[in-house]
């Protein structure tokens, strides 16, 4: 009872060169001319694994099989196969095409499921088009916002627009599709997309959950003044102060953190940004995470204290903005249990971890039980062409979604 890992290799391959740039990486933005070339692609795929198809109103693909009792709550799988601008061959493919995997050998094995099964490729799960990811989940799930179909991308072709061209009359009005209830279990294979399964020296992870990130933007102002001229008692330095709380926020983290903590500044805007002029307003985001939310909270507000400190040191005016602030979501206890069962008897002794970045599955976390496997990628390398991930991990990765997925579709 086995996933056929040539058939999948060859999908991963073929999907490939969808969008191909360089020699590894793909480029298939959200509702592109690629992106639907490669959903035709992966529907015929689908087709062949015995699933009935549909493209529905957010773009998301689905292929849905019947169980012999259909009333039962219903198991989805999927990712997506979107990617970044300059992305690498693996984010969210070897989920999606690793659970068209799994039906397909589940027909040819004979595993008739007691539960009907759906797979889905989510439509824009990366975002970067219209600044604004997760669109199909959240379709599906009713959490889309206001003016959504409007959001432009860079050349101002709207959404709407962009999913007419894709081949999709947008509608919005059947959402949310699934209600409370509809859906027993929703499970996701992704690379990790970060270093742990490759330090720990094991191909599969299972994940305890995504820790959801607050995101703040701090803005300092000083005063501007010729570098030249004004001493230094009498500096008003907005720069300095951003200095002094990232690299303190930095220290905070590493020294209080737990071990799943991770604080990182990575973006900053300088104004007037002059070589000889003292700097006057300094912009800056943090990205804090943790999936444990107390200690989450407990570094938060340490933060505010140093911001505070800084602040009246090198006297400056501060603002902070709140962009984002998601809970961290946890992988059902259940649905663990049995991925952990099924990694003992293939002898895998795969560790727990959580994750860092968001997945569809914390979309889908609010409309129903979940569950992810993680497969090691190289140096945790991601959203990038060097992405690698070895075919023999992720055919273990799959082989253990495989085994969940047959033992939640006969329950
Ligand atoms: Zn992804």
């Amino acid at each position: 009872m086995s996933i056929k890992g040539e058939r999948l290799k060859q999908h991963l391959e073929e999907l490939a060169e969808i969008g191909k740039i360089g020699e590894t990486g793909v480029c298939r933005l959200a509702h592109s001319k690629e992106d639907r070339k490669a959903v035709e692609v992966v529907k015929r795929w689908m087709e062949e694994a015995g699933l009935t198809t549909k493209i529905d109103g957010f773009g998301n693909l689905i292929g849905r099989i019947e169980g012999s009792q259909p009333d039962q709550p219903i198991l989805i799988l999927g990712s997506h196969i979107d990617s970044q601008p300059y992305g690498g061959r693996f984010d969210g493919t070897a989920g999606a095409l690793g659970a068209i995997e799994v039906v397909h050998s589940m027909k040819e094995n004979g595993v008739n499921p007691t539960r009907t099964i759906e797979v889905i490729c989510f439509s824009d799960e990366e975002g970067c088009r219209f600044n604004k990811g997760i669109f199909g989940v959240r379709g599906l799930a009713g959490m889309l916002e206001e003016g959504e179909l409007e959001r432009q991308d860079k050349q101002g072709v709207t959404r709407r627009e962009a999913l007419k061209e894709f081949g999709v009359d947008s509608d919005m009005s059947p959402s949310p599709v699934y209600q409370k209830g509809d859906i027993a279990a929703f499970l996701e294979l992704h690379i990790e997309q970060g270093p742990v399964l490759e330090q720990k020296k094991k191909p599969v992870g299972i994940v305890s959950g995504i820790s959801g990130p607050i995101w703040l933007t701090v803005t300092l102002e000083g005063f501007a003044g010729h570098a030249g001229s004004v001493p230094m008692q009498m500096r008003q330095d907005a720069l300095l102060g951003a200095s002094d709380i990232i690299r303190r926020f930095d220290d905070l983290v590493k020294r209080e953190g737990t071990e799943t903590t991770v604080g990182t500044v990575g973006s900053m805007q300088v104004f007037p940004n002059s070589r000889n002029i003292i700097a006057e307003k300094v912009e800056f985001t943090v990205d804090l995470r943790d999936i444990d939310l107390e200690a989450r909270t407990r570094l938060e507000e340490k933060l505010y204290k140093i911001i505070e400190e800084s602040t009246a040191e090198y006297k400056l005016k501060v603002e902070i903005k709140e962009d984002t602030r998601s809970e961290p979501r946890y992988c059902a206890d259940w649905i663990k249990d049995i991925m952990k069962e099924e990694d003992g008897k293939l002898g895998f002794d795969s560790p727990t971890l959580m994750s860092g970045p968001f997945h569809d599955a914390l979309i889908m976390s609010y409309i129903s039980d979940y569950g992810m496997i993680f497969v090691r990628c190289e140096k945790g390398i991601s959203h990038n062409p060097l992405e690698f991930a070895e075919m023999e991990d992720i055919e273990k990765g799959v082989q253990l979604l495989y085994r969940t997925a047959v033992r939640i579709s006969q329950s």
